[in-house]
């Protein structure tokens, strides 16, 4: 929605598309339908280019957790996310106004998104400490009922929620316009809309309640959106993303695709409850009914078989928090598979975590080290292993991004995935 009449400040140029690759062998094209979304192409924003598609790694609260921004750079991110409703509440978003937006304030040159807090309507209110994503549910909970041991911390209503803040009990009130000035004075590159993220826990009765709540909110979040942009028309220009939801049902998620595109918004996040053997034909659900020129983001998946099919089915940036939370538990990815450091077998070894990484991390340091700096307690080692597993995960997007370039993706996508799960047969 930029008003300039100069270079749009925020743009989508779509590179290659998957399935007009001239060597889509007929099986492939099959297997999937016949739909592959799967395409490379460029974001471009205030603060810079994203190649697509892209690994968006997680900064929460301005801070990836015990990396640097530089590292980070080094190792060949593109973009950070950091979460509106966090900064609301420490330090405040008009802090990081007054510091002259998210990127400066923690030191990171190139683009930033913000998630709109939606998420935390859902997990901080009726899906707290609930199954929320990539799982099957056998037993569900319902639209009122908590999960054991748990109090509810926020509540919603058709105007907008209610949330206790978690650091000191204080009551906030967010709606889509405070969500959206939030969002304004953080200063991210690309924001979401609010929006009311269900559990799979919820009847089809309650999804169809939270979709139309969502759809209204989405209307209000860019009309305000709007206003402030014309208001602060001396800032950056902030892109804004409309966030699909509708669970598991295509009709839903169809009819949210039809009513936001009618909207006007620069990209969408595909949010909400996803089981993780739904994922691909979730998602093609919606890259198939979205407007084809515009970037969509995933909204938090973890394991490498996900992000191929996010891939697969024309997902263009995604985030995830697996690599840094798996990383301060010892855990790393490599090309076999992920394993963990602690082992005894490693007490000894000083090689590097993959022989193949280039990474900061695989160049300095060895397993036996790494492995010592964990028995210890030390912090350099949630450091060092999420140094290595955020590559590991930045070098598996850059190279598919590049597979598809090259016209390979599926010896690429079958070669990664069957290496790192164990089943791959080299063809002779
Ligand atoms: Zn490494």
């Amino acid at each position: 929605m930029p008003t300039s009449d100069s270079a749009p400040p925020f743009s989508f140029e779509l590179h290659t598309r998957l399935r007009d690759s001239p060597s889509l062998p007929e099986e492939r094209v099959r297997e999937n339908g016949g739909q592959f979304q799967a395409r490379t192409g460029t974001i471009t924003t205030p603060h810079g280019e994203i190649r697509t598609p892209a690994f968006i790694p997680v900064a929460t609260q301005a801070a990836m957790k015990a990396v640097l921004p530089e590292s980070m750079a080094a190792e060949g991110a593109q973009a950070m996310l950091a979460n509106a409703y966090h900064l609301f509440l420490q330090p405040g978003d008009d802090v990081l106004d007054e510091a002259g937006g998210l990127g400066t304030f923690m030191n990171w040159p190139g683009p930033t998104f913000t998630d709109s807090g939606g998420f935390q309507v859902m997990s901080l209110g009726s899906g707290l400490g609930k199954v929320i994503d990539m799982s099957t549910v056998a037993n569900p909970l319902g639209d009122t009922q908590m999960a054991p041991g748990q109090k509810r911390m926020a509540r919603v209503d058709d105007d907008g929620v209610w949330f206790r803040s978690y650091l000191n009990g204080d009551l906030h009130r967010f709606t889509p316009e405070v969500s959206m000035r939030v969002q304004h004075n953080i200063g991210a590159d690309i924001m979401f809309a609010f929006d009311e993220l269900t559990t799979l826990h919820n009847t089809r009765e309650y999804q169809e309640i939270a979709l139309e709540r969502t759809r209204k909110w989405a209307l209000r979040c860019v009309a305000e959106h709007r206003r402030l942009t014309e208001q602060r028309a001396h800032k950056p220009y902030q892109a804004l993303f409309g966030v699909i939801q509708g669970a598991q049902y295509e009709d839903l998620r169809r009819q949210a695709c039809r009513d936001l595109s009618e909207m006007g918004f620069d990209g969408f996040g595909i949010g909400g409850a996803l089981e993780k053997s739904q994922l691909g034909t979730i998602v093609r659900w919606c890259t198939e009914e979205l407007p084809e020129n515009t970037p969509k983001h995933l909204l938090g998946i973890s394991e490498p078989d996900d992000i191929f099919t996010a891939i697969d089915n024309g997902v263009d940036t995604f985030d995830c928090v697996s690599p840094t939370r798996v990383a301060r538990s010892s855990a790393v990815y490599s090309p076999t598979g992920r394993f963990n450091l602690t082992n005894i077998r490693f007490k000894r070894d000083f090689t590097p975590i993959s022989d193949t990484c280039p990474c900061y991390t695989c160049t300095h340091y060895t397993r036996a080290y790494l492995r010592h700096l964990f028995k210890s307690k030390e912090r350099n080692a949630a450091t060092l292993a999420s140094i290595h597993n955020e590559r590991f995960v930045l070098d598996l997007v850059a190279g598919a991004r590049a597979a598809m370039e090259a016209g390979d993706y599926f010896e690429y996508r079958d070669e990664f995935l069957g290496t790192y799960y164990g089943t791959f047969q080299p063809s002779v």
